[in-house]
């Protein structure tokens, strides 16, 4: 693990929320993409080595529209760097840590990702990130 790579926070509407963030974080959003696999359209925000990730869902029913309805807006994920994917997972599943999905798969801003599930996390739901080999 190497750093906080993002904090992933659900908002009901990305248009406003995007506009609040310019505001508190005083710059702009530098990428808005859709994640059609996560039914989800994200917003970035970059502050130092840190980013911000806005998440909206598309769709009722997707499981970010659940969380929302069951926790309302707010802190959603926390995102952290690794190095080498695979070998994270691997070492995580062996020390007991249930991965809400076996393979890395495409997440925002050029990353693939792995998410843990949240029960054996305290609470909160944490996703591995690395960089998209060649990228
Ligand atoms: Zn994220």
């Amino acid at each position: 693990m190497r750093k906080v790579e993002h904090i992933g926070i659900a908002v009901k509407s990305l248009t406003r929320s995007v506009q609040l963030f310019e505001k508190i974080l005083d710059c702009q959003a530098y990428k808005m993409e859709t994640i059609a696999s996560e039914k989800v359209s994200v917003a970035f925000f970059r502050q130092g080595e840190t980013k911000v990730e806005l998440l909206e869902s598309l769709e009722a029913g997707s499981p970010l529209s659940k969380f929302i309805a069951k926790n309302g807006e707010g802190i959603h994920h926390i995102a952290f760097g690794v190095e080498n994917l695979e070998a994270e997972m691997e070492r995580l599943q062996a020390a007991g840590f249930v991965l809400l999905n076996g393979t890395p798969k495409p997440g925002g801003d050029g990353k693939m990702v792995c998410f843990l599930h949240p029960k054996e996390t305290a609470g909160v739901l944490i996703e591995l990130c690395a960089d998209k080999p060649g990228e």
